[in-house]
């Protein structure tokens, strides 16, 4: 019989990818499914980028590439943390991968020994636990709730670390709960991090582009310049410019880091595609326009789901400050009983309900690690968000 890797014991298939597998079988059934459990913008990518990956075939860059980025791409990912970050990273302090999520693999496989731990605010991304622990790490998740913004406090962090603690991972805007730390909410944790040299700072910037309401974004490097040598600021392409197939993220950090994680990826994917790495060097260097317009977008649905949701008796909403997720709570609703006669005991049961009844897919909060709440993801359109929310809103009423 199989029998798998003990590395691997406790890591299944993500919850998310499960829901939505379940909302798509479903669909094939002939049920009107709204699916706000997508990670990705419903954008497309921009035609200039599309062209760039046209040019780069016709021009025969159709091979492999240097192992962590053309030089082309690192070139632009310096001006881009340059002129955005304010951030100076030399090309050897930058590294290119197939997708973010690779850069996390390649940078905890380059640095976790067995025990090692990392320090991860929940709600979080769940690949952030599992790619720790397929590496032999382990997760110390620090709860951070509503009240708290989603942000991880100071005194947490002090009492989180220990001799054992290899990285703090820290995600603004968030993905699932949109918070974002401002520079002020960065300091305090800056403060602590200075006096534990032995805790190194893993950014995930994935979400910088998409911020509301004047938000600034920041990247703690900017911050405080001696945190650089023991901080790999993490960003990609994937959000920002629609270009989650193409699979390219990008990262900076100290040298001897960032020559390490090219061992893991020389051994894994040799390096990231030649002409995704070509449309990058467009994404990062061309027009940024139509960035600001797609803000705006997600500004009008997130105002549009927030505001519906917190009309919902039993559920509320922050406001969140960037990404196109919100994670609103249940937690009113626990103890209803639906018109079936079943008790929702939990956010699952809430949103195996929306589900199985209202045909809106949303991705419970125990699958981010913080309960009870609820994500939805907003990157669709303002017609089928305002479908979805007249659905849950009757789904809610129904409970007694
Ligand atoms: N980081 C966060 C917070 C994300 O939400 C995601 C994708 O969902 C990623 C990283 C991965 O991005 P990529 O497509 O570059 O692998």
């Amino acid at each position: 019989a199989f029998k798998s890797a003990t590395r691997i014991a406790n890591v299944g298939v993500s919850k998310i990818l499960a829901i939505g597998a379940r909302a798509a079988a479903l669909k094939r059934e002939g049920r009107p499914v709204i699916i706000l459990g997508a990670g990705e913008p419903d954008f497309d990518t921009p035609d200039n980028v599309k062209e760039a990956a046209k040019a780069a075939i016709d021009r025969g860059e159709t091979k492999y590439t240097a192992l962590d980025g053309s030089p082309d791409l690192k070139k632009a990912v310096a001006e881009k943390f340059q002129r955005e970050n304010g951030v100076d990273y030399a090309l050897d302090e930058i590294t290119v991968s197939t997708g973010a999520k690779q850069i996390l693999f390649n940078a905890f496989m380059a640095t976790i020994d067995p025990g090692d731990e990392v320090i991860i605010p929940t709600p979080y991304w769940t690949s952030y636990s599992d790619i720790v622990e397929v590496c032999g790490g382990v997760p110390v998740l620090v709860p951070c709730e509503a009240d708290a913004g989603f942000r991880l406090k100071a005194e947490q962090l002090q009492n989180a670390i220990t001799p054992k603690t290899r990285w703090l991972l820290l995600n603004s805007p968030s993905n699932p709960s949109g918070a974002a730390y401002s520079a002020s909410d960065y300091r305090p944790l800056i403060e602590i991090l200075v006096r534990h040299p032995h805790v190194w700072l893993m950014v995930d910037d994935m979400y910088e582009h998409i911020v509301y309401d004047d938000f600034e974004f920041v990247t703690p490097v900017a911050l405080e310049p001696k945190l650089k040598a023991r901080t790999l600021t993490i960003n990609g392409v994937s959000k920002a410019y629609a270009m989650t197939g193409w699979r390219i993220g990008y990262a900076g950090g100290p040298k001897a880091l960032i020559k390490a994680m090219a061992v893991i990826q020389s051994q894994a994917t040799s390096c990231p595609s030649s002409v995704s790495q070509a449309a990058s060097v467009e994404a990062l260097n061309g027009p940024q326009v139509f960035l600001r317009e797609r803000r705006e977008s997600f500004k009008g649905r997130r105002d549009l789901v927030v505001s519906a949701l917190n009309e919902i008796d039993g559920i509320q909403c922050r406001v969140p400050e960037g990404a196109f997720y919100t994670f609103a709570g249940c937690g009113g609703l626990i103890g209803r009983v639906t018109p079936d006669g079943k008790r929702i005991e939990s956010d699952t049961d809430f949103t195996d309900y929306l589900l199985e009844t209202a045909d809106v897919a949303v991705v419970p909060g125990s699958a981010f690690g913080l309960s009870p709440f609820f994500r939805i993801s907003y990157a669709t359109s303002e017609a089928e968000l305002r479908e979805a929310m007249r659905r849950i809103a009757a789904a809610c009423a129904n409970l007694r």
